[in-house]
């Protein structure tokens, strides 16, 4: 569920019609629905309600300081991957205490920073990086809490690159070296090992990789208690389907049937670090159509957004729905799907700018007849969108709008050609 809908042939976003934005604020612009963020975590908060959980928000999804601001107000903790992120989450008013700092190479800057702001685990991925931490922690009279990243083997099915749950990625230790780990540093002061954490990875649409997970780490919580260590908490990390097409991916409550049942009694808080499951279709791109050429059989329309705005169709060869931000009533795209082919359509190619054949957003899709000037929407990019968004052929980045009922707000400006070279002078 999310809130930009078609009303008469027109797109909303919320209660504001996205042309209104596009006209004061320009194109390519990242428009957000704050209720949509509101809707989601709200929804998890209440399938995770039979657990105590701490959600924490991933801000490298979509983290601009105006959105963590209201999601920490509205008592999201948050996971982030680098001090930047941190330093948006404190610039923000998120509580630290509430934070979850994972990432496999931590420098000793970012340690610091974070053990000075008393974050509230350092998701620690290997033995060289626990070493570190230590010595750190030592260096300034703090204690860290710490969660180990556990590699539970679980093939997730997803991308190539997204997957991070199996035997051979860089990212965590698989079960039985977790145990040594325990048994090396439990009883380090410097850390209160006392946490599991795992992530499988991003894309899935499926609920049973996690509840694999859980039941491939719960043996190993019996396991580490029987040792005599503490476990207070398990990080399921993130990676919960979005809605890329409309209600594809499981809702929060059939993760959580999936989930809950299994830590029910278990005396283990349960940390979650939902990223796209929250912000995906929290966000369009809107961008306006610069021309129509065709070459050879193909017709291609050719956007004023590049890859260098949104780069995961590009990078993932992600499925990103778009549509025009004004139809034909017959034409409004109620449901937002592969293969929605209505009547009238054209099959094109949507392209940027770039000089590079990797510059598209979707190939051969089918699109109501498209002129110079229109408006099209590319959906579900509030994840990995903005985030992901670079200066390539100096281009300027594109502004970001909040959309709260039947305002809007712009919550990050457009760049303009002097922040380009700013840092060059
Ligand atoms: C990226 C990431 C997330 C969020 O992933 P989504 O797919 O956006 O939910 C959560 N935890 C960790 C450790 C991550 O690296």
């Amino acid at each position: 569920m999310d809130y930009f809908n078609y009303k008469n042939g027109k797109l909303f976003a919320e209660n504001v019609s996205v042309d209104q934005i596009a006209e004061k604020v320009g194109t390519p612009v990242f428009i957000y629905s704050k209720a949509t963020f509101m809707d989601h975590l709200q929804k998890i908060n209440e399938a995770y309600s039979g657990l105590d959980t701490m959600i924490c928000y991933s801000v490298k999804a979509c983290g601009n300081v105006n959105i963590l601001r209201f999601m920490a107000d509205a008592g999201s903790g948050f996971d982030v991957v680098s001090g930047g992120e941190l330093y948006r989450v404190l610039h923000a008013g998120g509580d630290a205490s509430q934070v979850v700092y994972a990432g496999v190479g931590k420098t000793d800057t970012e340690i610091v920073e974070a053990l000075d702001a008393g974050i509230g685990y350092f998701n620690i991925e290997s033995e060289a990086e626990m070493e570190n931490l230590i010595r750190l922690a030592r260096q300034r009279g703090k204690q860290a809490k710490v969660a180990l990243r556990v590699n539970p083997d679980v093939d997730y099915k997803t991308h190539a690159f997204t997957t991070t749950g199996r035997k051979e990625t860089k990212f965590g230790v698989d079960i039985e070296r977790a145990i040594k780990v325990f048994a090396d540093y439990g009883e380090n002061p410097a850390v209160n090992l006392c946490a599991l954490h795992v992530h499988l990875g991003s894309g899935g649409k499926k609920i049973d990789p996690y509840v694999e997970a859980v039941e491939k780490i719960l043996p190993l919580i019996d396991r580490l208690r029987g040792k005599g260590h503490t476990i207070e908490a398990i990080d399921l990390g993130g990676g919960y389907g979005a809605d890329y097409e409309s209600d594809t991916a499981p809702s929060a409550a059939e993760y959580a049937a999936g989930i809950v049942p299994l830590l029910k009694n278990k005396d283990v808080k349960l940390i979650l670090e939902p990223g796209k499951s929250i912000c995906a279709n929290a966000g369009i791109m809107l961008t306006r159509v610069l021309y129509i050429k065709h070459g050879g059989s193909k017709k291609f329309v050719i956007a004023d957004a590049g890859m260098n705005d949104l780069i995961r169709p590009s990078l993932y060869d992600a499925f990103h729905f778009i549509w025009p931000a004004r139809v034909d009533e017959k034409f409004a795209a109620h449901k937002r799907t592969k293969d929605l082919k209505p009547e009238g359509a054209e099959i094109v190619d949507v392209v940027g700018p770039i000089c590079e054949g990797a510059d598209f957003f979707a190939k051969d899709r089918a699109l109501p007849p498209t002129r110079r000037g229109d408006l099209l929407a590319i959906f579900t990019a509030g994840a990995y969108g903005f985030t992901m968004s670079s200066n390539y052929n100096a281009r300027p980045r594109a502004a970001e709008v909040l959309v709260d009922d039947g305002k809007f707000c712009v919550i990050s400006r457009r760049e303009v050609y002097e922040d380009l070279i700013s840092l060059e002078r």
